[in-house]
């Protein structure tokens, strides 16, 4: 099975677009959450996501807070707003489906969790301290994450080594191996690594891989369609800068 590991869409339905077609020939989806927040479209990514075929879907912070099941008070001015303006345009059916997901389980041997596996919501991965102290809250070789929008791998080079991190390219393959790895495809929505096309990755179980990818989307339509929906202006403008 080839997977497309796709994570913060974040309602960028321009992006998400460009991301299916070029992982149309994949078998499978799974989503690490933030499906919506920030973007202009969180309920028709929310139907393209249905669509697409067989997914495995985690919930996000953003998409607790869009349903009402975490605090805004943690959220910055900006995505304090953007929440409160997608809790008004999800409806109830919607709102079930968000309210049905959970925030990290294990699949195929794989444990995938929103944020991190240790607070699987709300933690930031962002150092190989960081990845380190999260590998004793899971047990599979292979951990994949969201939530920061920035691709990293954090891996040993042997086993019960510290965890380093690794560059992570697009285009180029990634051996898995035997050693334990925590490893974040970026996000379709809103990178934040300085490049604004979006990222997401392929685990390739047979070849025992993982590449990064990145795809170059319309930014424009994405911009306007925030703009025109009374979003505010700064997430229309981090979009063609990638941070
Ligand atoms: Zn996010």
């Amino acid at each position: 099975m080839r997977i497309a590991v796709l994570s913060d869409i974040h309602g960028n339905l321009p992006a998400l677009e460009a991301v299916l077609q070029d992982a149309r020939d994949l078998d499978a989806i799974w989503n690490l959450g933030d499906t919506v927040g920030y973007g202009a479209d969180p309920v028709a990514c929310m139907d393209r996501m249905a669509a697409a075929g067989p997914a495995l879907t985690l919930v996000g912070n953003h998409d607790l807070a869009a349903i009402g099941e975490l605090s805004l008070a943690e959220f910055n001015p900006v995505a304090r707003l953007a929440a409160e303006w997608t809790q008004r345009r999800l409806d109830t059916r919607h709102v079930d489906v968000l309210r049905r997901l959970g925030p990290m389980t294990v699949h195929d041997d794989v444990t995938v969790a929103h944020a991190s596996p240790r607070s699987p919501v709300l933690e930031y991965i962002l150092s190989p301290a960081t990845a380190q102290d999260n590998m004793a809250a899971f047990t599979t070789t292979l951990c994949l994450v969201g939530h920061t929008h920035v691709p990293a791998i954090y891996s040993s080079a042997v086993t019960g080594e510290r965890l380093e991190s690794s560059s992570f390219p697009p285009g180029q393959p990634w051996q898995l191996g035997m050693r334990r790895a925590i490893i974040n495809p970026g996000s379709v929505g809103q990178p934040r690594d300085g490049d604004p096309r979006a990222a997401y990755a392929v685990l390739d179980q047979e070849r025992g891989t993982i590449e990064l990818r990145r795809v170059d989307y319309p930014i424009i339509d994405a911009q306007k369609r925030i703009l025109a929906a009374g979003l505010p202006e700064s997430l229309a403008l981090r979009l063609a800068h990638g941070r």
